[in-house]
């Protein structure tokens, strides 16, 4: 597979005579969705992230490709439909990330057992041909047996229905590597720091600067896409100074902990918890994910922390559902993300409360924003964008092909089980780096499955920069174990180091700051002490 060049795809932005098609700015699900879907029809395109792809919300979702049962419950019969035809083609383009999971929904009603059998069979209808299998109305024993830790007291059924979960950090990657192949220019740690604009005031270009050398480039386009998710309000306002946000952060935290509190390979979906909201209990990557919370909240960051209620809420409710209960002792790691939600007209806080479509419209200057939605519609949000980009800069007309476009490392029929899978097609390239290097054959740290090997395949060619980028989104290690995250830094940091070509200043400096962004997924700081030196002092 081609290596990535960054410095040769940093010269191809800065020729001032090129005119990109479509400029689009965010290396989230939206943007990459976007960026694929312009390049697949043949649209001389650019994306520029700020940060790492998926760095914002799109690592931190709750893993699922699913039309969402809760939607159905609100009667938004339309974005389920959409949804559940998008999780079919997800499976059929990318099944090195995307599996067909099983859901068990435990009634503690009597009713509960009919009432959601009748609510999810109307489910798989909707989702027609790519269904994922039956729901099923199970007995309390069949429960107890799929679920051993399961509270037994009150509990009288339960439903089991299929949905998809996915590696989204992974897939953000792919697509972004999919995109390059095509022939798009994709570039992280790129800011745009304002618009240019002709004298008719209407968006020809962006001034961004790279991250790395401080280097700004002015770039011209016939359309800019602002798809930065929980940030669509800074470009607006880079567009129209004083204009009134659109969108209001809710944010969702899930905790991780370890598989042993629930034991198996189905996922537990609570219905209504004590709020009304909908709980999660999914095994990923051999942890448990439990979440999410739906907290309204006035900022936006990149790194957004839990709050104590959220956590308390999730602990509170697992206990409620599981006879081994998780303590704040238990949690491996906290990880929070911010939906980036219309924001309500009447100023309501209820943010479960508000749709979950997405968004797109073209201000005055032709700027096209696109928000809200979900990661399993990235790719009809990317082809709804296009479509509106050939109107708004008069773009030769051609029709989307990402419907039935394999996403880069899509292979059918793995033979895989191994946490190897994610790569797909890579695999056996990904393997022959260890005759290149013996030692790049072993784990990172005994505590976690990963390679040296990956560390290798990130950098050359997944364009991983930094610690963050490879122990967060490349490998899933700080998500899955932040204190296992930490021991794993310098290692990864010295192998890093010998590709780019760092020194030993750069590997310091980025396990300081590596540690110090971990301990934010932690409820207890944490500071592994130095290893003592094997060299003798002498006095
Ligand atoms: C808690 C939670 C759970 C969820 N679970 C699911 C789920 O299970 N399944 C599902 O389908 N969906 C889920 N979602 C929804 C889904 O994750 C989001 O809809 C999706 O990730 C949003 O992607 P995005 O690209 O719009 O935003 P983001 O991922 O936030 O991307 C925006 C990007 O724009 C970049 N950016 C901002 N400003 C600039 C600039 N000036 N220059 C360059 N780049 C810039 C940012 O750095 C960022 O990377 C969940 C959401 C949350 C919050």
């Amino acid at each position: 597979m081609k290596s990535f060049k960054r410095d040769e795809i940093v010269i191809a932005i800065s020729n001032p005579e090129t005119i990109w098609d479509i400029i689009v700015v965010g290396g989230g699900a939206t943007g990459l969705g976007t960026a694929l879907d312009a390049v697949a029809r043949g649209y001389k395109t650019l994306l520029l992230e700020q940060s790492d792809f998926a760095k914002g919300t799109s690592s931190r979702s709750t893993k699922l490709v699913h039309g969402g049962v809760r939607y159905l419950a609100q009667g938004d019969i339309g974005l389920v439909r959409e949804a559940l035809y998008e999780r079919g083609l997800l499976l059929k383009n990318a099944p090195h990330l995307v599996k067909n999971g099983a859901f068990i929904i435990p009634n503690y009603e009597w009713w509960g057992g009919a009432f959601y059998t009748i609510g999810l069979t109307l489910y798989d209808i909707l989702a027609g041909k790519l269904g994922f299998g039956k729901a099923k109305y199970i007995s309390k024993k069949e429960v107890i047996s799929k679920l051993p830790n399961i509270n037994q007291k009150g509990l009288c059924s339960g439903v089991v229905y299929h949905d998809g979960q996915f590696d989204d950090s992974r897939l953000a990657v792919n697509l972004a590597q999919t995109s390059l192949e095509k022939g798009a220019t994709i570039l992280n740690y790129f800011r745009v720091e304002s618009l240019i604009k002709n004298d008719r005031k209407e968006i020809c270009g962006v001034v961004t600067t790279d991250g790395e050398t401080g280097i700004s480039y002015r770039i011209k386009g016939k359309t800019v896409i602002n798809a930065t998710g929980v940030f669509v309000d800074e470009l607006l306002q880079m567009d129209t100074p004083g204009k009134k946000p659109i969108v209001r952060p809710s944010q969702g935290v899930h905790i991780v902990i370890d598989k042993l509190f629930m034991p198996g390979t189905d996922a537990i979906m609570i219905p209504k918890t004590e709020d009304g909201r909908v709980l999660f209990a999914v095994p990923w990557h051999d942890k448990l994910v439990v979440g999410t919370t739906d907290t309204p909240i006035n900022e936006h960051s990149l790194e957004p922390r839990a709050l104590e209620e959220e956590i308390d809420f999730i602990l509170r409710t697992a206990e409620k559902y599981l006879t081994i209960t998780p303590t704040r002792q238990d949690v491996l790691s906290i990880f929070a993300g911010l939906r980036p939600l219309a924001a309500p007209k009447d100023g309501s806080s209820k943010t479960k409360e508000i749709s979950r479509s997405h968004k797109l419209f073209v201000s005055e200057s032709g700027l096209i924003t696109i928000t809200g939605g979900k990661w399993t519609t990235y790719r009809k949000m990317g082809e709804d964008t296009v479509d509106k980009a050939i109107e708004v800069g008069k773009l030769q007309p051609h029709s989307t092909v990402t419907k039935n476009l394999p996403i880069h490392g899509s292979i059918k029929n793995a033979s895989r089980t191994d946490h190897l899978l994610v790569y797909g097609s890579d695999i056996d390239e990904l393997l022959t780096l260890i005759n290149e290097n013996a030692a790049w054959g072993e784990k990172i740290n005994p505590g976690m499955p990963y390679l040296c090997a990956e560390v290798i395949w990130s950098v050359r060619h997944e364009m991983a920069r930094n610690l963050d980028d490879i122990l967060a989104r490349r490998v899933r290690a700080l998500f899955l174990d932040a204190r296992l995250a930490i021991d794993m830094a310098p290692k990864v940091a010295s192998l890093m180091a010998l590709e780019l070509i760092k020194d030993k200043k750069w590997e310091s400096d980025q396990v300081e700051s590596f540690t110090r962004l971990a301990n934010g997924y932690l409820l207890e700081p944490y500071h592994p002490k130095p290893k003592p030196s094997k060299m003798k002092v002498h006095e």
